[in-house]
Order: C-alpha cells, then structure tokens, then sequence
C-alpha cells in the first residue's frame, strides 16, 4: 500500500483484497473524480465502468474532467454504497454502514481503436446485452466523447458493517439501536413515451440487475 492510499483512522476496516474491491467497483454506477483545474479542486459524480485493472469514465471533449485529464491533473474517483444507517445509543457511535473504495493516478484520454472499443465496454457494462440491439455509434459521436482510463494500481477500499458498537455503559439505556438497511434497487423499466408499438422490453432489463 502507498502513501497516498493509507487509511489512517480505523484502519482496520481497511480492504486490500483486489476481488472484493472490483466487487464495491462492480456494484456501482456512479463515480465522483475528483481533479484540479484552474487551481480549484472540484468533484464531479459521474458514471463509470470497470475494465480489468482499469476504471473507464466517459464525457464530452469539453468537459472541465476531460480538460483536466488532458492538462494532466491528478485525478482520484471514489465510490461508495450506503449499506445501512447505524443507530446507536450515543450520537458519538452512530455511523454508517458502507463499503468504498477510492482511487488516485492520473487518467488517460484513449484514442484510436483503444477509444472505439472502450465506448462499446462501456455500454455493454452498464447494460449487458445491449450493445446487438443498437446501432453503432457515428464517428461525430465517437469523436465528441472522450474516454478515460484510470489505472488501479493506487486503490484503497474500506468496509463497515454490523451493528453499533456502544459504550458498555450505555447498554442500559432506553434509547432503540440497531440498524436501518439501506440498498439500491431497480425498479420497472417504463417505455419511452415515443416508443413503437410491439416492441417489449428486452429480457436484459426485466429486471435490471444492479
Ligand atoms: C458513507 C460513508 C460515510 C462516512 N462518514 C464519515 C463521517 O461522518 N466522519 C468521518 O470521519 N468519516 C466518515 N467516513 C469515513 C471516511 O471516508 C474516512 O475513511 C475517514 O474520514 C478517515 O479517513 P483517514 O483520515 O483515515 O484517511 P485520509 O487521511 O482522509 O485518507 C488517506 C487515504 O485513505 C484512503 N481512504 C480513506 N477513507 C477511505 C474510504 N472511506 N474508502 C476508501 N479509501 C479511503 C484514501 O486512499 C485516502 O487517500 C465515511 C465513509 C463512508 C463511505
């Protein structure tokens, strides 16, 4: 483990185990990258995938993400899953249960064939099965969407989960603990106000599998 990836506080909840890091990464959507430009720190949420030992981020050319990438910021993503609100017997020890991972280097804007393919990743990691039902994208497509690729070399994950962890003392108090379970479910899919009639809704979403 780096510098940069070194937990300080808690440090036992601390994960290094890769396959349960691409699990956290697997299980999410959504991303926050967090870069510099202009001197400003800022954090954007933003979809990702992950490839192998890569997370790929998409967005347009003009981007403030995109510039910063090509300027050669650093760039760190970090996701997260809400997993429960812990309600204990002191405000001290109430908390979270989470599993999260974040991820520091500096990202790479892909060209070429590398781009065309990543696009394709993309689309097909988010929605499994998607991608021989659409057409290809056009080259004025392609050409407006930056990909960028983030190593995972410099990874840090970190999990809590159970119940609240209070104060012996406390143990007698009248107050409820325990846990509210938290998870993020897909619902329905709705079709689109303009969609032809006759056309149902591919197997690949009912239901979408998060
Ligand atoms: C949903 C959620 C809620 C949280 N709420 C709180 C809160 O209210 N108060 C609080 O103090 N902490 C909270 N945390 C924990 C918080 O993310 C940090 O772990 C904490 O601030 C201690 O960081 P540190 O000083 O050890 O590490 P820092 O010195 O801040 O960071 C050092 C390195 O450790 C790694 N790291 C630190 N935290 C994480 C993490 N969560 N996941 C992956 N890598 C990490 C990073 O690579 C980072 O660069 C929460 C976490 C989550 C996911």
């Amino acid at each position: 483990m780096g510098e940069k990836t070194r937990i300080h506080r808690l440090a036992e909840r601390g994960v290094t185990d890769r396959r349960q890091i691409n699990q956290i990464l697997d299980e999410g959507l959504v991303c926050h990258a967090a870069y510099v430009i202009d001197d400003r720190p800022v954090v954007i949420p933003t979809l990702y995938v992950r490839n192998g030992d890569h997370l790929l981020l998409h967005g347009s050319n003009s981007s403030g993400l995109v510039r910063a990438v090509g300027d050669r910021s650093p760039l760190s993503v970090g996701v997260t899953h809400i997993d429960g609100l812990v309600v204990a017997r002191s405000g001290f020890h109430s908390s979270a249960n989470y599993r999260s991972v974040v991820v520091h280097g500096r990202g790479r804007i892909l060209a070429g064939e590398e781009h065309r393919k990543a696009l394709d990743v993309i689309v097909e990691t988010l929605i499994p099965g998607r991608l021989s039902d659409i057409r290809h994208p056009t080259e004025a497509e392609t050409k407006q969407t930056s990909v960028i690729e983030l190593s995972l070399d410099e990874v840090s994950a970190k999990v809590r989960s159970g119940g609240p962890a209070d104060d012996p003392a406390d143990l007698t108090s009248d107050a409820w603990a325990g846990v509210v379970p938290f998870s993020l479910v897909a619902g329905e899919a709705e079709p689109a106000e303009d969609l032809r009639d006759g056309i149902p809704i591919p197997d690949y979403l009912q239901p979408y599998q998060l």
